[in-house]
């Protein structure tokens, strides 16, 4: 049995996110291109000896990035749109981050969220352009990777299905055109490699792991039988992940040298294919054995009782041991972090670790030992004692979850019969005016938190100062003539970390970074322990905002599944049971806003879509649980007490049941770049509940005119009736300009005014 360690990607960032640094730097012209460059190398070449001194036999190129791997490929293919009139042989660094970020007076390509991840990849645009090879960058990374450090490595690709599948811009016709002109362009850049000598490709797949249909799976196996006719001497190795291989039974007879699989996220499934039918003796099998979306450390007893299952049940000759997808979706080390609790520090895992454990698994299997080290037996240790930690056994947690029966999810009255008592107690206008939470974090906001987390001013003083931006935006807002106000959100950098610092249970890093999109990095909050509410977080800002006027101050929370989802979550319970415990912590603060006379309070849910399942059929157990955590959070409200609740940007087609579901009194909800459409769900799937379609876009400086809200807010009336409708921004207004935010809702108001008047 010959067995390899490696992985799929490594994280780019660095330990310092030196990455992200040195791009932002170039954009901000304090680099020039050359230093770009350079700088660029040697981020790639410490990253490949960094992999190499952990142990990692065999090294990957091609999974660094300037920006996001999807535009590499776009622009290595001159996958180019019109509207940035490149000319060029090679796309120039100019033209590919105006692809990214946008430009002077061109629009960027659009983002969108990479399979289940946090992760957002620059969505590729056909146009019917002719294509060609414009660079072979992979070429570039081989070559460099053999020349400074003398190493073999495998090139890793994002493969043809899985490219077209995530572009847009064609249509069932158009398609076949595209996917012909890119499979010669992949054959050349597979045939470039192999004659520079690499033994394997690694072509990324994830989009098999998705549902197929049966044409779906004709063209896949079109497009590799086509790649094996034109670089027959190219070792593929096909990687799925994130899900277990879709039509394995086909698939797999695929000619290429090798397929990986996914034996974390799609192990059931995986398994269960290899017992019924086998896997194919002449290729190599990828084992993604180490989770590569979590921060836990392995049990290694489990991990290679499990590789050596898989090993026996598929019979092959050759095996790679690798994580169960890229490690660009966990942070570099946690030999950064200083400051975490021993325990739980003990039992993290990051890319770095993660690494040491796939050198672990494979030294032990090779040699039936663990290597003379004592690994096993600590990463046991580590994991039971995280188990035992006083943060999992919080008697007060177990209590309330054990209290909980149906009753807690839902409210005594249904919408219909609170929306009168709700009208008669709250005696709103009609078209009544809101915002979503938070408005611009000026630069003193943003330097007071500074001074006060570095303790150079005093809490008293932090608070007074907060305290005074607050009643400056409760009289601006009532100038404006809003009317729900809301008290800016001026304490919270982030709407998770925000609670997370106040809860039992979570955890924060120092370094613990990963990307979201281009160079923006989050640091994700670890929720380790049970959550347990232990004294009010928002009550005394809402509340001294309404004690300053006579409008209603809304109450500013964020929902329990997006607390969840973009956290790191323990691995102990299932997320059903942690979202059930963040939803009777934020039920407890929903109480102490009540008991201070709140009568509007929100709870914001923009993670509740982005957590659905990667396949449709597992949507239904997700969004059961989810709802029913909102639910728990919400329902134990007096009926007059308005429960609002927030989306961004939201495919209502196939979301309106879920939302109808939360059975929140109103959803405010960012529509105004795809307003049409969203009418268009309307009308076929009535809304009856309250409702804000968002009137204009705030990722954008520009202030909307009044007669533009105007033609706005006549379209919703079509589907959208008096009784029910809100007029609102898209989203929070936190990264705006005060004045351009006053200027947006000044119009926005008058527009509402209008309406009344109209009627
Ligand atoms: N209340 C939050 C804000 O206004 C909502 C942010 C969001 O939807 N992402 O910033
Ligand atoms: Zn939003």
């Amino acid at each position: 049995m010959n067995l390899v360690s490696t992985a799929i990607g490594y994280p780019y960032i660095g330990e310092n996110r030196e990455w992200k640094r040195c791009v932002e730097s170039f954009w901000k012209g304090a680099k020039s291109e050359a230093q770009l460059m350079a700088e660029m190398k040697s981020i790639r070449l410490n990253n490949l000896k960094r992999q190499q001194s952990l142990g990692l036999e065999y090294l990957t190129v091609g999974d660094f990035t300037f920006y996001d791997r999807m535009l590499d490929l776009a622009t290595m293919f001159g996958l180019v749109p019109n509207r940035y009139q490149w000319t060029g042989e090679e796309v120039d660094i100019t033209t590919y981050y105006a692809m990214a970020r946008g430009a002077k007076d061109v629009v960027a390509c659009e983002m969108t969220k990479w399979f289940n991840t946090n992760y957002h990849y620059i969505v590729p645009e056909y146009e019917g352009q002719s294509l060609q090879l414009t660079k072979n960058y992979l070429l570039d990374y081989f070559t460099e990777a053999e020349e400074e450090l003398g190493l073999n490595t495998k090139p890793t690709i994002i493969g043809p299905y899985t490219f077209v599948k995530l572009a847009k811009g064609y249509d069932a016709k158009t398609k076949a055109f595209f996917i012909l002109k890119l499979i010669p362009l992949y054959a050349q850049v597979f045939q470039q490699l192999v004659d520079a000598g690499a033994r394997w490709i690694q072509v990324e797949e994830p989009a098999l792991a998705l549902s197929l249909t049966a044409d779906d799976v004709k063209l896949v196996q079109v497009i590799y039988k086509q790649l094996a006719t034109e670089v027959p001497a190219a070792q593929i190795m096909l990687q799925t992940y994130f899900e277990g291989l879709s039509a394995y039974e086909e698939l797999s007879q695929l000619p290429v040298a090798g397929i990986g699989l996914d034996f974390i996220h799609g192990a059931e499934e995986n398994m269960a294919s290899l017992r019924k039918h086998g896997f194919p003796q002449d290729k190599v099998l990828g084992m993604g054995v180490v989770n590569g979306r979590d921060i836990w450390r392995a049990n290694l007893a489990e991990r290679a009782t499990q590789t050596k299952a898989v090993l026996s049940l598929s019979g092959v000759k050759e095996a790679w041991i690798q994580s169960s997808c890229s490690l660009q979706h966990v942070p570099v080390t946690t030999k950064s972090e200083t400051r975490l609790d021993a325990t739980l520090k003990d039992a993290l895992s990051f890319a770095d670790e993660k690494i040491v454990e796939l050198t672990h698994i494979t030294s032990y299997i090779r040699d039936e030992a663990w290597a003379g080290n004592k690994s096993v037996s600590q990463s046991m240790l580590a994991t039971q004692a995280l188990a035992q930690h006083k943060a999992r056994k919080n008697a007060r947690v177990n209590e309330l979850v054990s209290q909980v029966t149906p009753e807690h999810f839902a409210r005594p009255m249904t919408f219909k019969e609170r929306q009168p008592v709700q009208k008669e107690a709250l005696k709103l206008p009609d078209y009544p005016t809101t915002t979503i939470g938070s408005f611009p974090q000026s630069d003193p906001v943003k330097r007071t938190r500074t001074a006060w987390r570095k303790k150079e001013i005093t809490e008293a003083e932090y608070t007074a100062f907060l305290k005074s931006e607050t009643a400056r935006w409760i009289q601006i807002q009532e100038e404006i003539g809003l009317d729900v106000l809301v008290h800016g959100e001026f304490e919270r950098t982030d709407m998770v970390e925000y609670f997370g610092e106040k809860l039992e249970g979570f955890a924060f890093t120092e370094k613990a970074w990963v990307v979201s999109y281009g160079s923006r990095c989050v640091k994700p909050p670890i929720i380790y322990g049970d959550v347990e509410w232990i004294a009010p977080m928002t009550v005394r800002e809402v509340d001294e905002a309404q004690q300053l006027t006579s409008k209603y101050v809304k109450g500013m929370l964020t929902g329990p599944v997006t607390i969840l989802n973009w956290s790191f979550v323990r691995d102990d319970l299932s997320r059903e049971q942690v979202a059930n415990q963040l939803a009777l912590a934020l039920r407890e603060e929903i109480q102490a806003l009540e008991d201070a006379g709140i009568a509007i309070i929100q709870v914001d849910e923009p993670a509740l879509r982005e957590g659905l399942p990667l396949r449709k059929e597992n949507w239904a157990d997700y969004l059961a649980w989810g709802v029913n955590a909102f639910k728990l959070a919400t329902s134990n409200v007096k009926n007059e007490t308005q429960i609002h609740t927030h989306m961004c940007y939201c495919e209502f087609n196939d979301f309106i049941e879920p939302i109808r579901a939360l059975d929140a009194d109103v959803i405010s909800i960012e529509t105004s770049r795809s307003h049409g459409e969203l009418i268009q769900s309307l009308k076929q799937n009535p809304y009856e509940l309250g409702i804000g379609l968002g009137v204009y876009d705030i990722h954008s400086p520009r202030v909307p005119s009044e007669e533009e809200i105007d033609a706005i807010l006549n379209d919703s009336l079509e589907v959208i009736s008096k009784d029910q409708f809100w007029v609102n921004p898209d989203c929070g207004l936190k990264t705006r300009q005060e004045e351009e935010t006053i200027a947006s809702l000044k119009n926005m108001v008058a527009a509402a005014r209008n309406l009344r008047q109209q009627q």
